[in-house]
């Protein structure tokens, strides 16, 4: 059995047969999907697929590239949404210093704004950094205290990884450590202790090789877990096991 820790099935792309797109996933051995929203619209859309499908859980947050028209009210309707059952995390939420939608330092207030709402909830945060390492984990290092949640999508290096983990976040890995050209991520993957890591599919985007460019989608899943075995040494069941259990320990409401 696996958990695609991430993917986005409210995406448009989607629009047209998620309901054979998780048929999909549930032949592939697929048990857990966490949908992480990217703003208040998309939260209720990830809610309202957790409440029609057993295996999906939701995550409501606000993406930094979704800060373009932030209301003062997204906060509270993040908050308010939080309690709902299904919902396990805080996310997606970050910095993204790549598209820079919005200046550097609202950014990092609005991570920070829903950090202490995480907080206040008692939930784990899921993580997007984009080309803002050093930020995001002085975020983790200072601003985290009693929060704990996952690096989205890893690609960094073993020693930003320690960094996280020693602050009780997972890694998660998703299609770039299928790439071709992907060697130094891969170098990081390979000393993650399997307490840490997660795996994830990042759908639509990010297709592991061979799709690269395709659409993704969480079946896919079973790629990385391929990848992370071959790599490792391990079993793919050895893998799908304890990464999944990994998943249902940080996003603990599953139960
Ligand atoms: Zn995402």
């Amino acid at each position: 059995m696996l958990f695609d820790t991430h993917c986005h099935l409210f995406d448009e792309q989607f629009a047209d047969d998620v309901e054979a797109t998780i048929d999909r996933a549930r032949e592939a051995g697929v048990r857990y999907m966490v949908v992480p929203a990217v703003d208040v619209a998309s939260a209720r859309r990830a809610i309202a697929l957790a409440e029609r499908y057993e295996e999906i859980y939701a995550a409501v947050g606000i993406h930094p590239e979704s800060l373009k028209a932030l209301s003062e009210s997204a906060f509270t309707e993040v908050e308010a949404l939080a309690s709902h059952p299904k919902v396990v995390a805080i996310g997606e939420i970050g910095l993204d210093y790549y598209w820079n939608v919005a200046p550097r330092e609202v950014q990092k207030e609005v991570f920070l704004r829903q950090i202490d709402i995480a907080r206040r909830v008692n939930l784990p945060i899921i993580i997007h950094n984009r080309d803002a390492t050093e930020d995001t984990v002085e975020i983790i290092e200072h601003h985290c205290s009693g929060v704990t949640g996952v690096m989205h999508c890893f690609t960094g290096s073993i020693e930003t990884a320690r960094r996280c983990m020693k602050q009780g976040f997972y890694i998660s890995y998703g299609g770039p450590v299928t790439f071709k050209k992907a060697e130094n991520v891969r170098r990081a993957a390979l000393e993650i202790p399997d307490e840490f890591l997660l795996v994830e599919t990042d759908s639509p985007y990010l297709s592991p090789h061979p799709f690269r460019g395709k659409r993704n989608e969480p079946a896919r899943v079973s790629l990385m877990v391929e990848k992370l075995a071959e790599l490792r040494g391990q079993t793919f069941e050895a893998v799908a096991q304890y990464t999944l259990q990994n998943g249902r320990k940080l996003f603990y409401k599953i139960g």
